[in-house]
């Protein structure tokens, strides 16, 4: 694990995170810095919180915002997190990703840039949205938080 401090997460998100290439790898593990500053995609059914269906917040790994909170996971059974909204929309920057062969939509933190995952359009109610999330970009903190 990184040793960002999640106790004072960012209320302000034009407090941009701005780090070298050389600090991001000495702050982050070898996964999320893969995952964050690489655009890599975790395998599917092995992140940690693949299967985590804990009552709390999820912060970006990178720079500690809050990006997900645990009412929005649920159970999509494609092999990684997956949540139907995000805690605020202004927390992530999308942007069409047409790598692969495919054309989809990539999910990135806007205080840090990070690479997260991407949206997808087969979601459950109210968004019928799909944020489907490494593991390695997040990290949880069983906590609750005022909403804002
Ligand atoms: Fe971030």
């Amino acid at each position: 694990m990184n040793k960002q401090d999640y106790k004072d997460p960012a209320k302000d998100t034009n407090d941009k995170v701005v780090k070298s290439d050389t600090q991001w790898r000495q702050i982050l593990t070898t996964e999320q810095y893969t995952v964050l500053r690489q655009k890599g995609t975790e395998p599917p059914y092995t992140g940690i919180y693949n299967d985590h269906f804990e009552k709390g917040v999820y912060h970006c790994a990178g720079c500690g915002q809050v990006l997900f909170q645990s009412e929005a996971k649920y159970p999509s059974h494609c092999g990684w997190p997956a949540f139907y909204d995000v805690q605020q929309e202004a927390r992530i920057i999308r942007q069409t990703d047409q790598s692969y062969g495919m054309v989809r939509i990539e999910v990135l933190c806007s205080r840090c840039g990070g690479h997260l995952g991407h949206v997808f359009e087969d979601g459950p109610p109210p968004t019928g949205l799909r944020y489907c999330i490494n593991s390695a970009a997040l990290k949880f903190v069983d906590e609750k938080i005022n909403p804002e």
